[in-house]
């Protein structure tokens, strides 16, 4: 990290600082990701408040789906979060730095030989199988760590967790007392679908298993699964998603904040005669004259190139001077043309910059365009992009080189002016 201590230095990190710093910066950068961090509180707060008396952890494994592990975590923690999911002991590592006293588990389940890793971190394994239990106790009683440990049960999903069998025949160890397991938990299928029969199949299981762990806090929900109802709510519920915006309730409105706000900035404009074609394969053809915005953003930056538009077929849409307007062509690793024919002439110009997610556009939006769910298209989001922290109280952004104020704000850069003239002589 020599380059850090360079002043003149664009934020390895991406992360952007001072306002000073932010438009210089921004040039370096075809796009703007801000994640606003007092949305992803006040989503905590909502979700803390439906589960009530249960406790509201958080999932922030994959980078908090995108939005940045250390800022997530470190916000919510101030707002009153006290444990944390993430997948891998290297996610924890980070979660670790960030938040000291926090509660974290790992979702990944226990790898064998990697018990120095959790007594050193002070995080806990989530135990999915009983190979994994057996040789997290040798650990424990070879050092005799005793940080705890979670015990996952397959309710259904048949992915991770002990079998129902499995779960039952350690009961008599938990009877025993001083056994180390300090949360029983499972997974839900198809939280997502209110009215399916798997939930209360799963509900009815975990109930029955989760009883007999006498003592052991539980946790079945994620996102969904909160609003799903008190039954399905224990005493620890795990949302991830909802945190970041995506609706947990898919067949309703949606009940959580936006939290990410994308921009990218106009390269250029151009425009092109009726019948030419725009993009690789000549795939759209203008069906009039068309003034087109070329923005710095591309599939490489996790704007699926699913979401291109193609004669017959209508791509994504991109908010460009307030107003909607459609995705031309395909979308290449680092560009994208948007047809902004409908534009008010001069109301977009090179420099300026447009919205992909925001003013209304949803990450689910973007999702069903990119042929997939907002979790996709969050923990997509490239590391391309200028980041921007808002809210949270964040004071200093973690991975930052200089001791600068994190910006309080969004940026609405200046946009980058066509040269008028040349510089006049002095005189
Ligand atoms: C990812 C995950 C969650 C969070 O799920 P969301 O749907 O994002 O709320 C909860 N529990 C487990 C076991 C998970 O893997």
């Amino acid at each position: 990290m020599t380059k850090a201590s360079d002043p003149n230095m664009i934020p390895q990190s991406g992360l952007l600082s001072t306002e000073a710093n932010q438009a210089a910066a921004l040039a370096a950068y075809g796009g703007v990701l801000t994640v606003d961090l007092d949305a992803i509180i006040a989503n905590w707060r909502k979700l803390e408040k439906t589960a009530v008396p249960a406790e509201c952890s958080a999932v922030i494994k994959a980078d908090a789906y995108g939005c940045g592990t250390a800022q997530v975590a470190q916000a919510l923690n101030k707002a009153g979060c006290k444990t944390f999911f993430v997948a891998t002991i290297e996610e924890a590592r980070t979660a670790r730095a960030a938040v000291p006293d926090a509660v974290i588990y790992v979702l990944g389940g226990y790898f064998q030989n990697t018990g120095e890793h959790y007594a050193k971190i002070n995080c806990r394994p989530v135990i999915g199988d009983l190979n994994e239990l057996a040789e997290w106790d040798v650990f424990c009683r070879r050092t005799g760590w005793s940080g705890g440990a979670a015990i996952h049960i397959d309710t259904g999903m048949n992915r991770l967790g002990l079998t129902l069998a499995e779960a039952q025949a350690i009961i008599p160890r938990i009877n025993a007392g001083d056994h180390g397991i300090t949360l029983v938990m499972s997974h839900l299928v198809s939280a997502e679908q209110l009215n399916s029969p798997v939930n209360a199949k799963q509900l009815a299981a975990f109930r029955g298993i989760a009883s007999e762990f006498s003592g052991v806090p539980a946790a079945l929900a994620n996102s969904s699964g909160i609003f799903l109802g008190a039954p399905f709510q224990f005493d620890l519920v795990r949302p991830g998603a909802a945190l970041y915006g995506v609706n947990p309730t898919p067949e309703a409105d949606n009940p959580m904040q936006q939290v990410v706000d994308l921009k990218a900035r106009i390269v250029q404009t151009r425009n092109v005669e009726r019948g030419e074609t725009v993009g690789y394969g000549g795939t759209w053809t203008a069906r009039r004259p068309t003034k087109l915005a070329i923005i710095a953003v591309g599939y490489a930056d996790g704007y699926f190139r699913a979401a291109s538009s193609n004669d017959g077929t209508r791509g994504a849409e991109v908010i460009v001077a307030g107003k909607r307007c459609p995705v031309a062509g395909r979308i290449s690793m680092d560009l994208i043309a948007i047809d902004i024919t409908d534009v008010p002439p001069n109301a977009a110009r090179r420099g300026h910059m447009v919205t992909l997610l925001g003013e209304g556009i949803t990450v689910d939006e973007l999702a069903h365009h990119f042929g997939t769910i907002g979790y996709e298209v969050l923990t997509s989001l490239g590391h391309r992009y200028a980041r921007v922290y808002k809210g949270g109280n964040v004071v200093e952004p973690l991975t930052k080189p200089e001791p600068a104020q994190a910006a309080e704000h969004s940026p609405s850069p200046p946009p980058i002016e066509q040269p008028a003239a040349p510089p006049s002589p002095p005189g």
